[in-house]
């Protein structure tokens, strides 16, 4: 059981949601509006919030950043097509998870427990350790040899995902799906980009890789270069 705050606008669509999370056991918090729905979040955070991307009061990624802006509660954004470009953005605006319209109460509720799964998973065991890397999920932070690193979200998302399975080589395919949420291909070239950013936070080159070792046309792979 959590306490969802659902963000929607359609009348319908809201109360029958509200329903259905209600009769599998949730809490439920409403707001039709971006600016209702930020305040539902700065009185308390919540436990998840499911945010329509189009709202009538502030465009859904605007909602979004204000929402990071206050708080790190798990977001679902729900869009109205099944749009890639649009899902990457939300996606890279802070979003953890999104479900395309229309869906059912029981798929948006599956995606809600295994987001808290996810999450609750991750506040059990938060620091992962790999040679002079330190990664903390639980306050979002990493350290090399005792520095903080400067990380994007996303840039930490990749980090902590290598690092939880280092010494394997992990696909780019794989990256997409669970780092951004992407399973249908197309976007290789975010993974390509990503990993080149977050090789210069660790200080490497692709010529004198350390920690991070890119397989080309494959994936990559975080090591421990002192092992
Ligand atoms: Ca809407």
């Amino acid at each position: 059981m959590a306490l969802v705050t659902l963000i929607e606008d359609d009348d319908a669509i809201r109360s029958a949601l509200r329903t259905a999370l209600v009769e599998r056991g949730h809490a439920v918090r409403v707001a039709a509006t971006a600016a209702d729905g930020l305040l539902l979040v700065s009185e308390s955070a919540g436990d998840v919030v499911v945010l329509d991307l189009g709202l009538p009061d502030v465009d859904g990624h605007q909602a979004l950043k204000m929402l990071r802006s206050i708080s790190s509660v798990p977001v679902i954004v729900a869009t109205a097509r099944d749009d890639e470009r649009e899902i990457v953005h939300a996606l890279d605006s802070g979003a953890d998870e999104y479900i395309v319209k229309p869906f059912s109460a029981a798929q948006l509720e599956a995606r809600i427990r295994a987001l808290l799964r996810r999450v609750r998973g991750v506040e059990a065991n938060p620091k992962l350790t790999v040679g002079g890397l330190t990664v903390d999920l639980g306050r979002r932070t990493a350290t090399l040899d005792g520095s903080a690193l400067e990380l994007s979200r996303k840039e930490f998302d990749l980090l902590h995902y290598l690092a939880a399975r280092s010494g394997s080589v992990v696909t780019k395919r794989e990256l997409l799906t669970e780092v951004w949420r992407q399973p249908y291909g197309g976007a290789d070239r975010t993974v390509d980009v990503h990993l080149s950013w977050l090789r210069r936070k660790l200080g490497e080159s692709a010529s004198k890789p350390r920690y991070l070792r890119v397989v080309r046309g494959v994936g990559a792979q975080l090591v421990d270069p002192g092992a």
